[in-house]
């Protein structure tokens, strides 16, 4: 059985009183006796805290980023070691605004995954098409180029700290969801994507999360989809009462 995994991203989201608000929240009303890992990403600066807060709970706390180096002269980065001293382990990578926004390359995320894994973290990888691409019909192209490019060249042993986070740009943020089908069949080209290069086994243990506009009133649909193993939630994870109805609905 593959792990459920419903984890929020906050973005540039919620100050460090409103971190604490959502997360007593999410203390009080999330599910303890569900089979799901549940994840939060606040900021970095609130990060320290929030593991702090989460301590007893069966909630997780995520890095959005992290820069690939050790240390040294990055001025306004954070290292690997930073996140895992203040107890992060995991760490969100090649998340489609870092790519489009902040110019992250396939060359510079694979980088980033190696520096996080060689921090014993759990990396949430992301990766996705954009509009233009599946007008194309290049999506399947894109995203197994996505795939290979950043993650291709790890040793069968890593996989089992990678999370994959199928992110079609054109839904992330929009309102527009992938439907429940395209969801599936996009999960299933990529499980099998996994399988040819690394084979059954650790293909069909990779949790495969989607994300892009999921909502309380769609995930069940989408999340009943049998390669989709569980979200990724932006907008929707800001809110408490709508994560929970969204962990709910695996
Ligand atoms: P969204 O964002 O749920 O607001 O579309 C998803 C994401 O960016 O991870």
């Amino acid at each position: 059985m593959r792990t459920k995994i419903v984890a929020g991203n906050w973005k540039m989201n919620k100050n460090s009183e409103e971190t604490e608000d959502l997360l007593n929240e999410l203390i009080d009303k999330l599910p303890e006796d569900k089979e799901v890992q549940i994840i939060v990403a606040p900021t970095f600066v609130n990060l320290a805290s929030a593991v702090d807060h989460l301590e007893f709970t069966n909630i997780t706390v995520a890095a959005q980023n992290m820069h690939q180096n050790e240390n040294g002269a990055y001025t306004g980065e954070i290292s690997a070691d930073m996140l895992k001293s203040v107890g992060v382990n995991t760490v969100i990578l090649g998340h489609s605004e870092r790519r489009s926004i902040f110019h992250e390359t396939d060359a510079l995320i694979a980088t980033k995954v190696d520096t996080a894994l060689r921090h014993d973290m759990t990396v949430i990888f992301c990766f996705g098409e954009e509009l233009k691409d599946r007008k194309d019909e290049q999506h399947f192209n894109v995203v197994e180029n996505q795939l290979r490019d950043g993650l291709f060249h790890l040793e069968k042993e890593a996989w089992q700290d990678i999370i994959l986070a199928y992110e079609p740009v054109w839904a992330i943020g929009t309102g527009e969801t992938a439907s429940p089908e395209q969801a599936q069949e996009m999960h299933a080209f990529i499980r099998e994507t996994v399988r040819h290069t690394y084979g059954s086994e650790i293909a069909e243990n990779v949790s495969i999360l989607y994300g892009g506009s999921v909502k309380p009133d769609n995930a069940q649909e989408i999340f009943g989809k049998p390669d989709v193993d569980g979200g990724l939630i932006g907008g929707a994870a800001l809110k408490a009462d709508d994560f929970v109805a969204i962990v709910n609905a695996i």
